[in-house]
């Protein structure tokens, strides 16, 4: 890389978490180094530039960390994509299934212009059930979905196959 920072080396996995088998991997030593996380944010930018958003959306909560700072360098509003309960005045709301249970995230009806280009951020896709969901909330309020952007990609589940649009990745593990 011309900026010389291996992400992957900021990024920590840790066995077993949230439940025995799982593999997770752990944004939170990229966030605390101040010059990564500057490179992460630097590099999600020169990859949303040209997919031409007018405003971003966030899925809580990590996505909110991508999706603040990348808004604020692009010259961009973002809009939030909530767990239940959370968002006043009218919402809409999708369920959608996980691998054990379901979820749920909701929008603000007025979240969004008619036909504005959108691009939803979220730290990490894996099997896309979460950034599905994300996506159809964005279109049914009237979004243009232009692409999906993650710091982590999980490739071996496949999940950019489920969403429609393009998807930019930071890092990727097979
Ligand atoms: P999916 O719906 O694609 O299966 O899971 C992605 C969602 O779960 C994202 O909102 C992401 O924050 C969270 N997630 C799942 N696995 C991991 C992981 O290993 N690390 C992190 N940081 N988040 C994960």
């Amino acid at each position: 890389r011309a900026d010389g920072i291996d992400l992957k080396a900021h990024i920590r996995s840790v066995p077993d978490f949230p439940k025995p088998g799982i593999l997770f991997y752990d944004i939170s030593t990229l966030l605390r180094d101040a010059d990564a996380w500057q490179i992460a944010i630097a590099r999600m930018t020169r990859a949303l530039t040209p997919r031409r958003p007018e405003l971003l959306a966030g899925i809580e909560s990590r996505g909110f960390l991508l999706a603040a700072p990348l808004a604020s360098r692009l010259g961009l509003g973002f809009t939030m994509i909530r767990k239940p309960g959370k968002l006043p005045g009218p919402t809409v709301g999708l369920d959608y299934e996980l691998e054990y249970g379901s979820d749920r995230l909701e929008i603000q009806q007025d979240a969004v212009r008619p036909g504005q280009r959108v691009v939803v951020l979220d730290d990490l896709l894996a099997t896309g059930g979460t950034m599905a969901a994300a996506i159809s909330l964005l279109q049914q309020v009237g979004a243009e979905v232009v692409s999906a952007a993650v710091t982590i990609e999980l490739n071996f589940l496949g999940g950019r196959d489920k969403l429609g649009v393009p998807v930019d990745a930071l890092v990727s593990y097979d």
